[in-house]
């Protein structure tokens, strides 16, 4: 009794070796099943903006291209097709890099108020189109100051108040606003658009998953904005967040690092000490 008998040993490590086996299979069943389903949803997503360009271009050659009102409204409709197949790509491109890890970050130190008030310009005129209200909550007094890559936070930004304008009705709200604690500053983007239901909530930052896929179609999403979002929030260490409640509307949040400032008295201190 207590010692195990050599064949009995023989057969434990066997069975472990099986199992370790088996464990590799699975991931590697996965990562194929992954990559099929990623593939099949590339295609379809490719199509609609090729199928559209081809519908427009083969009815011009059939005759529409005599018309000069029909010409122009069919080539600016093309033109909008291949706009939207190019930002799809780009998007894929970007989400590619990040994934496998070859983007780089380029950190330095930038005012996240100027920031915000930039993509805030931006989207103005699409917010007046709609008769939508973008409202930018801060405290004057205070310096937004952090540290992160630029260009990627703007495009976190970006799509954030994005979303919150496209998921939302006319003459909807959103309000952006910037709280400072501690060591970070959190940035809230709240709509009181549509909102999403629960069992979405944990998948919309997977890529292409959109909550009724038809209705959002229109709105000539990617799918791939919220999965971007994740990425580069990830690279700054940061993540983000979401609450909220079908019909009422939807809050994303995120921080950053707040980056002190000396301000003159904290240096008076230091010499009075
Ligand atoms: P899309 O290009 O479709 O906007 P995203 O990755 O940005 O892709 O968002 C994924 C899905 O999450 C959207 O299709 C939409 O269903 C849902 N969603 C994102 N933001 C909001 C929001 N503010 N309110 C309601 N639904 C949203």
């Amino acid at each position: 009794k207590g010692s195990i008998s050599p064949l009995r040993k023989i057969n434990k490590v066997i069975n472990s070796y099986a199992i370790a086996r088996q464990k590799e299979i699975d991931t590697l069943q996965k990562n194929a099943e992954f990559r099929r389903e990623f593939i099949a949803d590339i295609s379809h997503e490719l199509k609609t903006p090729i199928f559209a360009t081809q519908g427009y271009i083969h009815t011009l050659l059939d005759g529409a291209i005599d018309d000069k009102q029909v010409r122009m409204r069919f080539l600016k409709r093309a033109a909008k097709s291949l706009d939207s197949l190019d930002i799809l790509v780009q998007d894929l491109l970007t989400l590619n890099q990040m994934e496998s890890g070859v983007i780089k970050f380029t950190f330095t130190e930038f005012d996240l108020k100027e920031l915000i008030e930039e993509v805030m310009e931006e989207l103005e005129h699409k917010a007046f189109k709609r008769d939508m209200n973008l409202e930018f909550e801060v405290d004057p007094g205070k310096t937004y100051l952090t540290n992160g890559d630029r260009q990627k936070i703007y495009r976190v930004c970006q799509n954030l108040i994005f979303n919150a304008m496209k998921y939302n009705h006319n003459g909807g709200e959103v309000k952006i606003s910037m709280t400072t604690h501690k060591n970070s500053i959190q940035v809230d983007v709240k709509d009181d658009g549509q909102g999403i239901p629960p069992e979405d909530l944990k998948r919309i930052f997977e890529r292409f998953y959109r909550v009724e896929k038809s209705r959002n179609k229109k709105d000539g999403g990617t799918g791939l904005g919220l999965a971007i979002v994740k990425h580069i929030l990830e690279g700054h260490k940061s993540k983000i967040s979401v609450s909220s409640t079908v019909g009422k509307g939807s809050i994303f949040s995120f921080s950053l690092p707040l980056v002190k400032i000396d301000t003159p008295e904290d240096k008076l201190k230091v010499i009075t000490h």
